[in-house]
């Protein structure tokens, strides 16, 4: 056991993961990179695993787990070599399941919950805008209601751009502003289908390719009434509380991408030879890989701590504060490792494919999405 908060059922977990990670992703992850695509049937069986949904309440068929559990399913599964695939469950899981898990009601947790647990209904987050990303209070998609009464169905205007699982999802959790105030945004829950809402095409990206990032427009898009998630014009705030769940998970792709960057740089360094001997044997090389990894440890110890402070119900602000730290240290860290990383394989590190290369080109993303480095700093810094 390496941090302070393990137990001997996370061990286990991290277990159970990497011999899924191993029968049911590892084989896959280069066609799946090709293909830029996840196939339902692996999330399926995540889901008959009890994989998806650990911290949503057992009798919709999820674990009941904290945040601690969480994070170690989290960390545990961001071992594998497709972050594409890690981003595909982690937005399901992490990032656009909790809308309903801390915001929705007991109907609409019967009728959403039990298909996210078993990984027949996958979905996703829309708050992001063409002209809105880092300043969520400034996006323009509209929601009003069409008639009196609280009745009266929803009906959605406006586009939403890089969107994880946008092609895949079946249902979408969408922010809307529905008032005159800058934060006056509401959650709602979108079904794919749903006349109105057009799904874009995946767009090209750098890495994390096995994802499907996609553009999202919303005309005249009706929903009923009891698909707002949440109070009305309290969205905002409920975005900013999903923030922290979603950034541990970020932090835990980039905590468990800098140990497996590691893992493989040592493994070429004590074989590759250069200059009569190999490249471990220089002292420069042997330093500079354990000041790269006393750097992950200590990263990683404070992951552990933040994902403790949440579970143990700490002062929000002060855990806001500490988790848009984490974020911000994880997301640069993780390109600072990588890149570090990939300077001693050489060319080969160069080489489309190879696992450190692919560690690379899908770290870059992780200083960028989910609160880009410099936000996440001012986050942090107004609270002092
Ligand atoms: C692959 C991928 C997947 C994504 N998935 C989703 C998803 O599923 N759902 C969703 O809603 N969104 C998603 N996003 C959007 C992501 O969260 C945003 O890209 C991110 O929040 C940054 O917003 P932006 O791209 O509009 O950049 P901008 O807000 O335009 O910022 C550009 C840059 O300016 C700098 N900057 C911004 N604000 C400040 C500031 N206050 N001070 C100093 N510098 C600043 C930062 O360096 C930032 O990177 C995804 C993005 C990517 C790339």
């Amino acid at each position: 056991m390496d941090t302070a908060y393990s137990t001997p059922e996370h061990e286990l977990l991290r277990e159970q993961v990497a011999r899924f990670l191993a029968r049911e992703v590892e084989p896959h992850a280069d066609a799946w990179e090709r293909e830029g695509r996840v196939p339902r049937e692996v999330l399926r069986r995540m889901g008959e695993a009890g994989m998806l949904g650990l911290m949503f309440e057992p009798e919709y068929g999820g674990g009941g787990a904290d945040a601690l559990t969480n994070l170690v399913f989290a960390e545990a599964l961001a071992a594998s070599l497709c972050a594409g695939f890690v981003i595909t469950v982690l937005v399901h899981t992490d990032m656009a399941g909790p809308h309903l898990h801390h915001a929705g009601t007991p109907a609409q947790k019967a009728r959403w919950m039990p298909g996210i647990t078993s990984g027949r209904t996958i979905t996703a987050v829309a708050i992001t805008e063409p002209g809105a990303g880092s300043d969520v209070a400034g996006l323009a998609t509209r929601a009003r209601r069409e008639g009196e009464g609280p009745d009266a169905p929803w009906v959605i205007d406006g586009s939403k751009l890089f969107i994880t699982n946008g092609v895949l999802a079946d249902l979408c959790f969408v922010a809307a502003r529905t008032g005159p105030g800058r934060h006056d945004i509401s959650m709602f829950a979108v079904e794919k289908g749903t006349p109105g809402l057009r799904v874009g095409r995946a767009l090209e990206k750098t890495g994390w390719r096995a994802s499907d990032t996609a553009e999202l427009f919303f005309e005249g898009c009706r929903i009923p009434a009891d698909h707002l998630l949440g109070e009305e014009h309290r969205g905002f705030q409920v975005v900013m509380k999903n923030f922290q769940t979603e950034r541990i998970a970020l932090a835990a792709m980039a905590v468990a991408t800098c140990r497996r960057a590691i893992g493989l740089t040592l493994e070429h360094v004590k074989v590759r030879r250069a200059f009569g001997d190999t490249l471990w044997a220089k002292q420069v090389v042997r330093q500079r890989i354990a000041m790269l990894d006393a750097k992950v440890r200590a990263a990683r110890q404070y992951l552990y701590h933040c994902a403790w402070r949440v579970a143990e119900r700490h002062d929000w602000s002060s855990v806001v504060q500490d988790v848009s730290l984490l974020k911000a240290l994880a997301g640069e860290l993780v390109n600072e490792v990588t890149q570090g990383c990939q300077q001693l394989h050489g060319g080969m590190g160069y080489m489309t494919g190879t696992p450190i290369e692919r560690l690379w080109r899908d770290a870059r993303v992780l200083a960028i999405g989910g609160g880009a480095t410099e936000v996440m700093l001012d986050e942090a810094a107004k609270r002092y």
